[in-house]
């Protein structure tokens, strides 16, 4: 069976610099916010372009303290595609405040011509999901939070490294939060998650808050959280970042190859948008009959994931916001019908002959918009 992901390829890929690096920090003596994860966060910061970045226990973390560090809860109204993890709507959420659903475009992230119809004297930030590892269309989405004056928050848990027009996402709003759970683009090998911003009060801010609202030991200023970034998971992250770009190219290959040989009108393959990079978190594609070709991938040993099968809006968390089936129906229909075909790290070129013969053997009703 091949998997839709394998994260122990990405673990042998580099395995004697893990274990020397896990080695060496269980040997310090050393565990919680050392110098691992202030090494981690210089070269995070550097890698991102970003003034600050801070270390986080994960991405869900990171949202949460976002919203947080920019005073947003109850009463006010936050801006998110429909089509997200429902973590990104959570870090609204938790905070008290609304969360107001878009539209996708074709691309799968927030679609810009349809955000300043939700626009009310309430709306106070737009979050932005760099869903599937694509840019989102920056350009035009900056262009309306000035015109209204809004916050502006990323969410690059699956976009680690991905740019538009050649800027990294993470860097174009007030804070950019990461996600390096293990599957994730830069992954840990565990929870982990960390912010991004070129505000120095709002790095002190979250500093603060992520270690019970402490800046001087025992002396707290707030309630805060405990949401730190620990040594061991600071250490490997670093053996990651020092490999990002050739796990994002690596991805980038994979990708290409299905985009040239994947042949068949059952199916539609991702797009990109032009200015806008792919890092191929997940290779996407939509088909009809979902449940049919998934059952006929599987029996031809092929294995497949749907991200996600249930929208935010439809799940029962969130039955309180009163919002039916039918409401957004362009998220609602996308999450009936795409589905993630292997993509990772590590994948053999045989792996790919096989899912690509598989696929495009498959006969169903035909996809076409
Ligand atoms: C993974 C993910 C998160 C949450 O990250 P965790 O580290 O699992 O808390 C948030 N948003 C998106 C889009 C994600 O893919």
């Amino acid at each position: 069976m091949i998997q839709t992901n394998r994260l122990d390829r990405g673990f042998y890929k580099y395995q004697r610099e893990f274990e020397d690096k896990a080695l060496e920090v269980l040997r310090s003596g050393w565990y919680i916010l050392g110098s691992e994860v202030s090494s981690f966060e210089e070269s995070f910061a550097a890698y991102t372009g970003a003034g600050y970045c801070v270390g986080v226990a994960s991405g869900l973390d990171a949202l949460i303290l976002a919203f947080r560090a920019l005073g947003i809860g109850k009463g006010d109204e936050v801006i998110v595609q429909g089509n997200t993890y429902i973590a990104s709507v959570m870090g609204i959420t938790i905070n008290g405040a609304t969360p107001v659903f878009v539209e996708p475009d074709e691309y799968y992230n927030m679609d810009p011509e349809r955000i300043e119809e939700k626009i009310t004297e309430r709306t106070k930030a737009l979050l932005v999901v760099h869903l599937y590892g694509q840019a989102s269309d920056m350009g035009r989405i900056l262009k309306i939070c000035r015109e209204h004056s809004l916050k502006l928050v990323e969410d690059c848990a699956q976009s680690h490294g991905s740019c538009f027009e050649g800027k990294m996402t993470g860097t174009f709003g007030d804070i950019g939060c990461f996600s390096f759970y293990p599957s994730k683009n830069i992954g840990a090998f565990g929870d982990a998650g960390a912010i991004v911003t070129d505000d120095e009060g709002i790095a002190k801010e979250i500093r603060i808050l992520r270690n019970y609202g402490s800046e001087v030991r025992y002396h707290n200023k707030t309630v805060g959280m405990n949401s730190r970034l620990d040594e061991l998971q600071a250490g490997l992250l670093r053996v990651r970042l020092s490999h990002a770009a050739e796990l994002n190219d690596e991805k980038k290959a994979i990708a290409k190859r299905y985009d040239k040989e994947l042949d068949n009108p059952c199916i539609i393959l991702p797009k990109v948008r032009k200015g806008c990079d792919h890092i191929y978190h997940q290779y996407v594609i939509r088909v009809k009959e979902r449940e049919r070709f998934m059952n006929y991938l599987k029996e031809n040993g092929v294995g497949t994931l749907i991200h996600y099968p249930i929208p935010p809006h439809l799940s029962e968390a969130y039955a309180y916001l009163g919002m039916k089936r039918g409401s957004l129906e362009i998220t609602e229909r996308y999450a009936d019908e795409v589905l993630s075909i292997p993509m990772y790290n590590g994948m053999y070129s045989e792996e790919q002959d096989k899912v690509i013969e598989v696929i495009n053997e498959y006969k169903g009703p035909v996809q076409d918009n």
